[in-house]
């Protein structure tokens, strides 16, 4: 028969690896608790004209990337490829800003484009995304950029660069986007034809491109900082002042302009050169008009987000994590003993210790073995002859002593002790 295998992509996260995914899970909620955040879960699938308006309709994500269709009454539908135009929706939607005090949401979960998989590229992948809502002070910026890094630094994430820019508001950005198009004229013939394309309906998008002779293309391209009005200038110097303030390292790339059209002054990214061209981690930006072209109130917004994927495989090639391991392997001798090793698994687990039963018997050596392998702490042996005593025997896998315990007390005996601790 032949096999129905995953859709290309889209990947299956096995126990084995799934204790990464939730370290880093915990790890997100730790921090981002700390710092005020609350969580929102929001729907995997929404109207497609939620991310064709916020996004944007000239933007890779809704031009090529998303997974759109019609339900059987034609409702256009997509899966959702990013958080942040659901976020917004919702926040809308429950009129949370009738609470001044909820400003900031987190939501972790699978987002979905239709790009070629490659390592770090997938089309269902997973993102932890933070946003604020209704907080215009560029010290929030500093604060979103150092929430994001402080994330990473607990995770033990080493040589990352912080990337920011400011990409202007409605006010300086319509200068600079008919300079960059002049010069993209004159250039026209070096670009690729998508970026050809581009250069008409969202030249900003040039810059977004990987394909190597546009990148040669831009080599002395206006740039955006020069175009900064007053107030955005002035916005950009407070956030990079207020960055120094907590000695957080950045670099000023005013190429970056990231791949969404809502983005208004600071954007940033957090990004590797170990994940070949897969090097942003996560990123992230100001979006303020977004909130009122979503219908919603004229709230300024800002947040980030961060590939669990690409952040997990950083992760793996510098540390390693043990998966949970059981903390007593029951071993069973005789059939007799069955059912008393039956109820200890049970008292055991009531109280906290996670014990494995030795299923299906075999030799208590090949029991012994079974527990090496599954890296329990102790064994407890379970047989008849010590059953008749109403005692068991308990062994500590590394030091290899083993006791007598009555029956009873296994269970007290090993709660109180730490898997590493010997007899
Ligand atoms: P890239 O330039 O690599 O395509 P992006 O700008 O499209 O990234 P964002 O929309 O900013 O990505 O999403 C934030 C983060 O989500 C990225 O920095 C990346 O870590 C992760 N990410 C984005 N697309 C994918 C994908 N297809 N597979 C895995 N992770 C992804
Ligand atoms: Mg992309």
């Amino acid at each position: 028969m032949e096999r129905v295998q995953a859709v290309r992509g889209m990947n299956d996260i096995l126990p084995d690896a799934v204790h990464w995914w939730q370290k880093v899970e915990a790890t997100a909620r730790q921090v981002l608790e700390l710092y005020g955040y609350r969580e929102i879960r929001t729907p995997l699938v929404e109207k497609l004209e939620l991310f064709a308006r916020s996004i944007g309709e000239s933007t890779d994500i809704v031009e090529k990337e998303m997974y759109a269709f019609a339900d059987s009454k034609g409702q256009w539908l997509a899966l959702r490829p990013e958080a942040t135009a659901s976020m917004v929706r919702a926040f809308i939607e429950h009129n949370l800003h009738a609470d001044p005090l909820a400003r900031k949401f987190y939501t972790i979960g699978p987002m979905f484009r239709h790009e070629r998989p490659q390592k770090g590229r997938y089309r269902q992948f997973h993102q932890i995304d933070a946003e604020v809502f209704g907080i215009d002070d560029p010290l929030m910026d500093a604060e979103v950029m150092v929430t994001l890094c402080d994330f990473l630094q607990r995770l033990g994430l080493r040589d990352t660069g912080l990337h920011v820019n400011s990409l202007g508001c409605p006010a300086c950005r319509p200068r600079f986007r008919e300079d960059l198009k002049a010069f993209l004229q004159d250039r026209a013939s070096q670009l690729c034809p998508d970026c050809d394309r581009r250069r008409h309906v969202n030249p900003l998008r040039v810059f977004d491109c990987k394909v190597d002779r546009c990148r040669d293309a831009l080599n002395d391209a206006p740039e955006l900082g020069q175009y900064l009005c007053e107030a955005c200038r002035r916005h950009f110097d407070k956030v990079l002042e207020y960055l120094s303030h907590l000695h957080v390292a950045y670099d000023v790339d005013s190429r970056m302009v990231r791949g969404l059209d809502y983005y208004m002054r600071t954007t940033f990214e957090v990004i590797t050169d170990r994940l070949g061209a897969q090097n942003a981690v996560g990123g992230g930006g100001r979006y303020d008009g977004l909130m009122r072209d979503l219908g919603g109130p004229d709230l300024p917004g800002i947040g980030f987000a961060i590939g669990m994927e690409r952040l997990i495989l950083l992760l793996q090639q510098e540390k390693t994590w043990d998966s949970k391991k059981p903390d007593v392997f029951i071993a069973v001798v005789g059939d007799e003993a069955v059912g008393q090793a039956f109820r200890l698994a049970q008292d055991l687990r009531t109280q906290g210790v996670a014990a494995e039963l030795g299923h299906g018997g075999g030799s208590l050596k090949s029991q012994m073995r079974r527990a090496n392998k599954m890296g329990a702490a102790h064994v407890v042996i379970v047989g008849e002859e010590e059953l008749a005593k109403g005692a068991v025997v308990v062994r500590h896998m590394v030091s290899k002593e083993q006791r007598q315990v009555p029956l009873e007390d296994v269970a007290a005996f090993l709660a109180g002790k730490s898997t590493i601790e010997s007899l």
